[in-house]
């Protein structure tokens, strides 16, 4: 995971954080490849997908620009399955390092973050389509 530039790899957090809390979304799928961010998100959601995309952006920058500190701690899996989903990781592990990102914000994560959001810069998403019924496929960079 420590391949991922750390101010993406924060801003996929919150981004997908702001799809779960708006649009029942969950990350199925993230790709980094040099200053661009590819997310696929199961969403579940009657706006059409201009009108995701604006909202999710436009969450996505406030966030970002309340200056949130970053913050780690290590919890018992069962503990953590009450936070956040824990869809992408194996279910054998005892203990599951959560990154909080704020108010609302948890994700099983061992990768590198920034130490406050202040460092992301501006999120834009630059394409979306839908991939398959339900699947919402964007790309990102930092501005
Ligand atoms: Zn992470």
């Amino acid at each position: 995971m420590s391949d991922k530039d750390p101010k993406q790899h924060s801003a996929e957090h919150i981004l997908t954080a702001v799809f779960g809390q708006l649009f029942n979304g969950k990350i199925i799928d993230s790709r980094f490849k040099g200053s661009k961010v590819r997310c696929d998100f199961e969403v579940k959601t009657e706006l059409s997908i201009e009108e995701v995309v604006e909202k999710a952006e436009k969450r996505s920058n406030m966030i970002i620009s309340e200056n949130r500190d970053v913050v780690f701690e290590e919890l018992d899996y069962e503990e953590a399955k009450k936070l956040c989903s824990l869809h992408r990781l194996p279910d054998n592990v005892e203990k599951v390092r959560i990154v909080r990102i704020g108010e609302g914000i948890a994700t099983p994560c061992s990768g590198e973050h920034v130490k406050n959001t202040k460092e992301i810069g501006t999120l834009k998403i630059r394409t979306f389509n839908f991939v398959s019924p339900g699947v919402l496929r964007l790309t990102f960079n930092l501005e």
